[in-house]
């Protein structure tokens, strides 16, 4: 095992080969908490990438964790959130790391790749010496190859790379095809189980990549095409050989996917797990896909809270947002998943979507005394997310709501719970604005989150300092004009995305 580093409780569910003598060092990094990165399986996959090769000695590093401060040779970080970007500059100032690539001519290699990386690279172009956009399967080994063979050296690395499919060379070579779609059977799982996660002591499969949904706001569908699913050998295998590389205490299997009960085994998956003795954990379902059958295993199962994504309450919104789920599919899915015992739902919903008004409120007061009623003895509860327009989607030339409109939205919406007896939670109301900010930006918010991170600014004081004006977010973006990402992937799709948006805002 090269990470000697273990973290209390842990539980490493593979063997990796030591590297040779005079390795080089190679952080895996994550730009946030050690509970947070633990839960993301883009982060085992960078870990484990990297141990597996050996050809590194592999430490971990997150935010705040004084561990990881050897005097790395290259750090590979995971990004999967916007706003840590914020937090990957923090990381590399405290590794004593200088910041601005420009600057870093010969120091340790900075590499990133990601959800944040494949939506929208730019903002990294001044940070980082090599960004892997799209899937990084295929990407990931190749860039490791060429640090380790290479060393620090930009041009010999720019030699190796400039040629593969989703490797940006910010500086050198800033346009790509994102990397093509990998087979299922490469699918990403936990590689260590600790009971410090969002998701204790569970071994997390992806089950199924991208998404059969193509919701106008949502970048399941843009950057991971097809939707693609995991054969139930290779998930029977995986959960064996965790099982048995465990120990005595018990494992969970949490199915990571946008859409679990899409996949066409699902029902097989969960007997498989329950065979096994093991408990099941379920990210989001999609109520188009609950049936009897599939609520029958859920239940079976033991599960008691299962999350369901609405978005609006109206219906019509929701269609016009590609979201092709009538209320009725909602009712029917509250009430088979009740008669098997689910006793909790949560129901993520959007506030600041395009086009709302009174309307918007009356159906959504509708939709969920209808869904209470048909839930009935369950507890239900609202998970109320602010709608940021991401990259790559209809939703990219949306103009994003300003302070006082997304506060009417939240509003309306706790009206709306309260009338209909149901709970509401908020979240992201602050941060959406900066969500945006990052998500839609060109380099010069890269710029402004060095400066903010290296201190003495606010971060609107950075951004404006670095030429970026924050409420440029609330504008209309891209229709007459190239989009900061479209220079790295292309604007082939352009055409589509632009009628999908007008649609959406009909
Ligand atoms: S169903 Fe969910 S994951 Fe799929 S496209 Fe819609 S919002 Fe995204």
């Amino acid at each position: 095992m090269t990470d000697s580093r273990k973290y209390t409780g842990e539980r490493f569910l593979q063997n990796y080969p030591g590297p040779g003598a005079g390795a080089p060092l190679a952080l895996a990094a994550y730009p946030n908490s050690y509970k947070t990165g633990m839960s993301n399986l883009g982060f085992h996959f960078v870990y484990s990438s990297l141990a597996g090769s050996g050809r590194f000695r592999v430490e971990r590093k997150f935010l705040g964790d004084p561990r990881g401060k050897g005097s790395a040779d290259a750090v590979f970080f995971s990004v999967s959130y916007e706003e840590d970007l914020l937090n990957l500059v923090k990381i590399l100032i405290s590794l004593g790391i200088e910041p601005l690539r420009e600057r870093r001519t010969d120091g340790p290699l900075v590499i990133a790749g990601g959800p944040v990386v494949s939506s929208n690279p730019v903002p990294l172009f001044p940070i980082a010496d090599i960004l892997a956009a799209g899937e990084g399967e295929g990407a990931l080994p190749v860039i490791m190859e060429a640090v380790a063979a290479e060393g620090p050296d930009r041009s010999a690395l720019a030699e190796s790379l400039s040629e593969v499919e989703g490797v940006i060379l910010p500086g050198l070579s800033e346009s790509t095809a994102a990397a093509s779609p990998v087979d299922p059977e490469l699918f990403q799982h936990s590689v260590i189980l600790t009971p410090d996660t969002v998701f204790p002591d569970m071994l997390l499969v992806e089950i199924s990549r991208g998404c059969p949904g193509a919701c106008a706001f949502c970048m399941a569908t843009s950057i991971y095409r097809p939707f693609r699913t995991m054969p139930l050998e290779r998930f029977e295998t995986l959960i064996d050989s965790a099982i048995e590389r465990s120990g005595p205490d018990p494992v969970k299997v949490g199915l990571i996917s946008t859409a679990a009960a899409a996949h066409p085994e699902f029902t097989r998956m969960m007997e498989a797990i329950e065979a096994r003795g093991a408990k099941v954990g379920l990210s989001s379902l999609r109520a188009i896909d609950i049936d009897a059958e599939k609520a029958g295993a859920i239940g079976k199962a033991g599960i008691r809270s299962v999350s369901l994504a609405p978005e609006s309450g109206s219906e019509s919104m929701r269609l016009r947002l590609g979201k092709n789920a009538s209320d009725q599919t909602y009712l029917d899915a509250a009430r088979l998943l009740c008669r098997e015992g689910v006793t909790g739902f949560n129901l993520y919903m959007l506030a600041g979507m395009p086009g709302e008004d009174e309307r918007t409120s009356a159906a959504t007061e509708d939709f969920l005394s209808a869904f209470s009623e048909a839930a009935k003895g369950a507890r239900v509860t609202v998970n109320l997310n602010v709608l940021v327009p991401k990259p790559r989607t209809p939703l990219q030339f949306m103009a994003m709501p300003g302070r006082k409109e997304i506060g009417t939205s939240i509003d309306s919406m706790k009206t709306a719970c309260r009338a209909a007896g149901v709970g509401i939670s908020v979240k992201g109301q602050r941060s959406s604005m900066n969500q945006a900010r990052i998500a839609l930006g060109s380099e010069a918010v890269g710029r402004a989150a060095v400066r903010f991170a290296v201190g003495g600014t606010s971060w609107k004081r950075a951004l404006k300092d670095e030429g970026v004006d924050p409420d440029l977010i609330h504008a209309e973006r891209g229709v007459d004009e190239i989009l900061p990402w479209e220079k790295v992937f292309g604007s082939g799709r352009r055409d589509t995305l632009l009628r999908r948006y007008r649609a959406a805002l009909k």
